[in-house]
């Protein structure tokens, strides 16, 4: 048997999402964020069927992450957000470097005269998430000097949101202020427009004002809305946003097999610890995922599958390599029946947001982790 799981992506769910953020920003250009393996749904296939339904621009942490996809033979623009130290690599696979500091901006202008080249790049500022960019006084001056620097064509500058999510917007607000009184600086002091980008997911739906002349949605595409704290079946906490966002469509379905079916009987503690105690005779299933494969230790008592169309509770502690369910409920369920991790049978529906509040997490990390470490295979819809 194959261990862990197997992840399901539909790759028609992800061309639809673009089609909705493409509506939503009135045809602007989108960056489509694939960095982590496209948040687990595998970045070579995604990208491929992303520039068919026509993005602008592919966005990625590292460069080995775009020289993936360059040898994949796609060619379509590449922003790396993160890297700074393979400074060959942004030209010898024609990528677009995000320069976040003086230092990073010298060793490409180094590496352009010493190849003849210009190249082109977008400039990163830190308006309030304190991660990586520009900060301080400073920032339009340091701008000017890299744009003066000898090799380097400053085409875009960028920002980064740090609660785009909130209800209570007053930080982004001042985030976007900000950012916007830097890009009409520069641009009046080289007197060309940047072309300036700071809108992730969160920003598309909810704050029109932050699109401006590209959008960098990542979570989106995958069909969840990072607005939604809890899954709907849950009370909403006060972050939660109620409002639904129907319209996405989740990508990742992840499923496995039962491996195993046990007779046992009352009284029967199952797993590492003795957690969980059988409290009548019955069936216990013995899945073929753990922690290993991404599904978290944080589940133990403490999250469901799907098998036959029904809902079965984990029982005991998720072990490194198997997982319990309790299947007595479930009539005629036999060894090698599909169980459904992430996604939908009959009228059962476990989405990422369930997942990732049973593990007390976000939805980035529950798709990664799981779509990571499965096996993938892509279909046209589940
Ligand atoms: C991950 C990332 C995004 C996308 O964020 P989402 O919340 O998934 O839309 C956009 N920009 C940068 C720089 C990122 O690192």
């Amino acid at each position: 048997m194959h261990r862990g799981a197997i992840a399901e992506i539909s790759l028609s769910a992800i061309a639809h999402n673009l089609q909705i953020i493409k509506e939503i920003v009135r045809n602007l250009p989108v960056i489509a964020v694939v960095k982590a393996d496209a948040y687990g749904h595998g970045a070579v296939e995604v990208s491929k069927r992303l520039i068919k339904e026509g993005v602008s621009f592919l966005g990625v942490a590292y460069t080995s992450e775009a020289i993936e996809l360059r040898e994949a033979n796609l060619n379509t623009p590449i922003i790396v957000f993160f890297d700074n130290g393979n400074i060959k690599d942004f030209f010898d696979y024609h990528l677009i470097p995000v320069i976040y500091n003086e230092q990073m901006a010298l060793s490409i202008s180094n590496e352009a005269l010493k190849r003849g080249k210009k190249i082109k790049v977008h400039v990163k500022v830190d308006t309030g998430m304190g991660r990586l960019g520009l900060i301080g006084n400073e920032t339009v001056k340091t701008l000017f000097k890299i744009a003066e620097t000898p090799g380097i064509e400053l085409v875009g500058i960028l920002s980064h949101f740090s609660e785009a999510d909130l209800s209570d917007r007053s930080y982004a607000h001042l985030q976007l202020d900000r950012f916007i009184g830097i890009r009409d600086e520069i641009s009046k002091i080289l007197k060309r427009n940047i072309f300036s980008h700071i809108a992730n997911s969160a920003a598309v739906i909810t704050y029109q004002d932050a699109h401006l002349d590209a959008v960098r949605p990542g979570l989106m595409l995958y069909g969840y809305s990072p607005l939604i704290k809890n899954p709907p079946n849950l009370p909403l906490d006060k972050e939660g946003w109620g409002e639904s966002l129907n319209y996405l469509v989740p990508a990742m379905m992840v499923k496995t097999r039962i491996l195993c079916i046990r007779d046992i009987p009352a009284g029967i503690p199952i797993s590492y610890g003795r957690t969980f105690i059988t409290k009548r005779p019955g069936k216990i299933g013995v899945l073929p995922i753990g922690y290993a494969d991404g599904y978290s230790r944080l589940f133990s008592n403490n999250a469901d599958v799907i098998v036959k169309g029904k809902r079965v509770p984990v029982v005991g502690k998720v072990c490194m390599d198997l997982t319990m369910v309790d299947l007595t409920d479930i009539k005629d369920s036999n060894e090698n029946d599909e169980v459904i991790i992430l996604g939908r049978r009959g009228n059962e529906l476990i989405n990422a947001q369930e997942l990732a509040y049973r593990s007390n997490t976000i939805p980035y990390e529950t798709l990664t982790s799981l779509g990571n470490r499965s096996k993938r295979i892509y279909v046209e819809s589940h």
